[in-house]
Formats: structure tokens, C-alpha cells, sequence
């Protein structure tokens, strides 16, 4: 690995920590660093709007990590293939090479773009997961033939999100023509209702691109609950596609029957082919696990330290990678060879994510944290300044998602307000999350931050 690629590999664990996971995988994922000129990395960004995001967005954590990791090495210069060509012949070659890449990625068919390390190969199959890959196998090798719909559902940080990713990867190398469409709920909802807005053009169009796939994948579809409009939505599109024989997979972090508020039409639907759970995996799965990881990342780590890890962490393999990845970077940083040591000392960081209950405060405090310029006072009263009406709105539509309350209540939280500037809020942030990635991040710091503490 050359320099350039070695920092912006370093860079990547750090910003995956920090980042959420869909930010990470759109704007992130498809940059590649292609050299270093006058202490700046260079990067290759695909597109101008994913070079206007990173400069908009994620410039100054990027420079701020690279900075921690060397300060000779701490800004960053992006370029777009085009550009390139104009600049250098050998970068040509590497350029080819990325815009393969891109051509695959464009093979999403405007969904999320899958991670290309979740496969089924770097997944380790335990007694937690075996009904739930086998079927999620059975399934990429012959979409709409056997189990339809596949149903996957299992507590945060079990694969559940890998399992489908690996199905995508796998039908688009061994049937790159077909469809395939992954997306979460949450994703869905929004565009559903952006569409609504817009009126019928759009909902034609939301229709067209849901109902003309080969592999349809949503994921979290607990999200639904409650949607009543999105619920709607689904059942027919689930109709559509299932008498078409086109496969569809869910992803839940519940069995169907716990899902609450989702109509039993779908409900039911949902059981129509095969329900497979993923469970926590036991000690040896969890060292295997890891053990994959690290030979992923190329890095030696004695089984001690493995051993270390998956005594600590047992419910969630997320964190237990994140605690990995953190330990590898301690190890970087320092200078030292991976040691139990080093593991304790990252160790030392994490808490164990709490059980209880989040309430209206919490949803409160982590919105003020992440617009700071805003006070209390300002957020809960009447004021309309849009530096205030944005985190209100946001706050509004956190509440509601997140905690199981009637309008009426969140109205009376929110300082008063009535029901239907509940409802339009929510509303309105959800449209505005559909078009603005801005918006997407900045609630997903928020509920991020929510379940941090
Ligand atoms: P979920 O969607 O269930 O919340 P994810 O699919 O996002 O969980 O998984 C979280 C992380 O754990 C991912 O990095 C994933 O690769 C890893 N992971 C989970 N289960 C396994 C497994 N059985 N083998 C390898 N990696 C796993
Ligand atoms: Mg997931």
C-alpha cells in the first residue's frame, strides 16, 4: 500500500466511528486517495456533488483526523476524474480502475449503495445466524424461487444489514441483469411522502422505481410502524412484486408479530415465506468474528487480546468491531504491537449503551448539543427565526419518532404547541430529509448523540 492509500485508510476507521453508517457509505465509501502532493492528499471523488458534500461537510473532521494521525500530512485536495486526466497519465490508470467502480455502484439503481465487504465470504456463520444465512444463500442464488419474502429480523448489531448487503453483492456479480434495489424503511417513508408533495408526476415515479426491480430489500422495516400511508404503499408494492415472482427481503429488528401498529395484511404478508432470526453469537463465533475482521484489515493480534474483546463485548458485534478497530489505531498511533494492554486502554472508553428508557429530555438536550447556537428557551418558544424553526422542526420529528407519544403530548413538550404544528413539522422535515443530505446527517447526529449517552 502506498502512503497516500495508508493514511486514507487510517482516516476511514477513525471517520467510520464517527460518522453514521449511510453518510459514511454515500459520501465516504466511494473515495479513493490517489497521491500526495505538497503535504495534501489527494482524493478521487467520484462526482461534484460528492466533492461539494465533503467540502461542506466532512472537511474539517477529516483534516482534524489526519492532523491527529500526522501533522505533516493534515489537509486534503479532491479531484474529479475528469480533472485528473488533464493532470497526470498514471493517474489515468487508477482512474479506470474507480470508474469500473462507479459503474457497479450506478448498478444500485438509485437505492443505497451496498458495501462491497459485506459479503458472505467475510460472514461467519454460528449457530446464531445459520437458518438466516442459509436461507439468505438459497435466496441469492435464485431470487423469487423459494423463499419469498425472506424475512430476517434480530436485535442492533447481529448482521442483519451484512446478510442483505452479501445477497445484493452476490446477484449483482452472478445476475448483473437484474434489478436490484436495497433501501431502509426509513428511506422509503421519505420519498414516499417527498413524492406526495410533489404531486402525481413524482408519485408515478416513486411507483415506477419500487415496482420495476428484480430484488427488493428494506431494511429496518420496523420503521413502518405506525406509517399508516407507507404501510399502504408497501402492501401494494409487496403485491406487485410477489405476483410478479420478483424477491423480496425485510430486514426487522423484530419478529413480524412484534412489530407494533402495522396493519395485519402486512403483517401477515410477511410471514409468507420463511421467518429467520439472528441471535447474539456465543464466545467462539464472537472470536471467530473478530478474527475475520482482523485478517481483513491485515493486521496481527494475538489470541489473547481476541479473547479479551469477545469476554467484554457480547451483545452487540458493532461495537465489538468498533473496539477492534480502535485498538488497531492505538496501536498505529503508538507505534506498539497489538496487546492486551492496548485493548484494555481502549476498552476503558466504552460503556456498555444503557437499557433505560431515552425521554423528551434527552431528545431536547442531545438537539441543543447539535445546534448550538440555540437556547432552551428559543427551541420550546415562539420565536420565528429559521435558525430556530429548523432544530424546533427536527426536534419535533425526533420525538415523534422515537418515543410513543400522541401529538397532543409532544405539542405540550414543545412549549405548547397544537397538534397540527406537530403534524406539519414532522411532515416537513421528513420531505426535507428525502432531498437534503445536510438535514439526513444533522438528525442522524442527533439520534446518534441520543443513544450515546
Ligand atoms: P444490524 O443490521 O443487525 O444492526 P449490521 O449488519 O450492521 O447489524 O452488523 C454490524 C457489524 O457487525 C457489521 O460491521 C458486520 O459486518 C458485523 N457482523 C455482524 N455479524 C457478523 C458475522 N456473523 N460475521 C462477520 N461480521 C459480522
Ligand atoms: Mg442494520
Amino acid at each position: 500500500m502506498n502512503l497516500a492509500k495508508q493514511i486514507w485508510h487510517e482516516v476511514l476507521h477513525k471517520l467510520s466511528a464517527e460518522l453514521s453508517p449511510i453518510a459514511y457509505d454515500t459520501w465516504i465509501n466511494p473515495i479513493e486517495a490517489v497521491d500526495i502532493e505538497d503535504g495534501k492528499l489527494i482524493l478521487l471523488v467520484p462526482t461534484s456533488t460528492n466533492r461539494d458534500m465533503v467540502n461542506s461537510m466532512y472537511r474539517p473532521v477529516i483534516e482534524r483526523i489526519m492532523n491527529g494521525l500526522n501533522p505533516l500530512y493534515n489537509q486534503i485536495d479532491m479531484i474529479l476524474p475528469e480533472e485528473a486526466s488533464a493532470i497526470d497519465e498514471t493517474l489515468m490508470e487508477k482512474i479506470s480502475v474507480s470508474r469500473e467502480k462507479e459503474e457497479e455502484k450506478s448498478a444500485s439503481f438509485d437505492g443505497m449503495i451496498l458495501n462491497p465487504r459485506y459479503t458472505f465470504d467475510n460472514l461467519v456463520v454460528g449457530e446464531c445466524n445459520n437458518i438466516a444465512v442459509a436461507a439468505a444463500k438459497a435466496v441469492s442464488e435464485a431470487p423469487g424461487v423459494n423463499y419469498n419474502p425472506l424475512f430476517i429480523y434480530g436485535g442492533s448489531g447481529l448482521g442483519k444489514t451484512h446478510i442483505m448487503h452479501a445477497i445484493g453483492n452476490h446477484i449483482r456479480r452472478t445476475n448483473p441483469h437484474l434489478k436490484v434495489l436495497y433501501v431502509s424503511s426509513e428511506r422509503f417513508v421519505n420519498e414516499l411522502i417527498a413524492s406526495i408533495r410533489h404531486k402525481s408526476d413524482a408519485t408515478i415515479g416513486f411507483r415506477e422505481k419500487y415496482r420495476n426491480v428484480d430484488v427488493l430489500m428494506i431494511d429496518d422495516i420496523q420503521f413502518l410502524a405506525k406509517k399508516e400511508s407507507a404501510q399502504v404503499e408497501m402492501f401494494h408494492t409487496f403485491n406487485d412484486l410477489y405476483q410478479m415472482g420478483k424477491q423480496i427481503i425485510f430486514a426487522s429488528d423484530r419478529a413480524p408479530n412484534e412489530i407494533p401498529d402495522i396493519e395485519d395484511r402486512l403483517r401477515t404478508r410477511f410471514a409468507w415465506g420463511i421467518i429467520a432470526d439472528v441471535s447474539s453469537p456465543d464466545l467462539e463465533t464472537r472470536i471467530a468474528i473478530l478474527q475475520k475482521k482482523a485478517q481483513m484489515q491485515k493486521c496481527i493480534v494475538p489470541s489473547e487480546v481476541f479473547n479479551f474483546m469477545a469476554q467484554r463485548i457480547d451483545t452487540n458485534i458493532r461495537e465489538m468491531e468498533s473496539l477492534l478497530n480502535k485498538v488497531v489505531l492505538l496501536s498505529k498511533l503508538y507505534g506498539k504491537p497489538i496487546s492486551v494492554e492496548l485493548a484494555s486502554e481502549a476498552f476503558k472508553d466504552y460503556t456498555k449503551p444503557t437499557e433505560e428508557a431515552i425521554g423528551a429530555e434527552d431528545i431536547i438536550d442531545a438537539t441543543l448539543k447539535l445546534y448550538p447556537g440555540v437556547s432552551k428557551e428559543d427551541l420550546l418558544g415562539k420565536k420565528r427565526d429559521k435558525g430556530i424553526v429548523e432544530p424546533r422542526m427536527v426536534c419535533i420529528y425526533l420525538i415523534s419518532e422515537l418515543l410513543p407519544l400522541p401529538l397532543t403530548s409532544i405539542g405540550e413538550i414543545m412549549g405548547g404547541r397544537d397538534h397540527t404544528t406537530i403534524m406539519h413539522s414532522k411532515s416537513k422535515i421528513a420531505e426535507k430529509m428525502a432531498k437534503d443530505e445536510k438535514i439526513r446527517q444533522k438528525v442522524d447526529d442527533i439520534r446518534n448523540m441520543i443513544y450515546k449517552n
